[in-house]
């Protein structure tokens, strides 16, 4: 992914263009689905697939955000503060309890790989 421009989605975006695109459901059905009203649902989905067409004629890649999905970028990177073990998790997992090196709870997160 070098060079690569990025658009975002939310979850609910994304959510948004499968309800309403992949299943073909109705604005007010899939808006009922998600807990929005009609509207909100409209307004979603509109800026949902015009970023969708950002991505397709600029070539752009798509990054979801929100929640535990992510496409690009899915790694994370902690480091132990004890033994300065550092390791990587996937997305979505949660955070570790412990270093797997030394099993102590003193870590943190650095940021995102790209
Ligand atoms: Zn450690």
């Amino acid at each position: 992914m070098i060079d690569l421009s990025e658009v975002h989605l939310t979850v609910d975006e994304r959510e948004s263009i499968r309800l309403a695109d992949l299943l073909g459901m109705s604005h007010e059905e899939a808006g009922k689905r998600m807990g929005v009203s009609r509207a909100t649902f409209g307004r979603i989905v509109q800026h949902a697939r015009r970023a969708v067409a950002d991505a397709l004629i600029n070539g752009k890649a798509i990054k979801i955000e929100g929640g535990n999905y992510s496409l690009i970028g899915d790694k994370r990177i902690f480091i132990c503060i004890k033994c300065d073990n550092s390791w990587e998790e996937q997305l979505g997992t949660g955070r570790p309890q412990n270093c797997p090196a030394c099993n102590d709870e003193n870590f943190y997160r650095i940021r995102d790989k790209e």
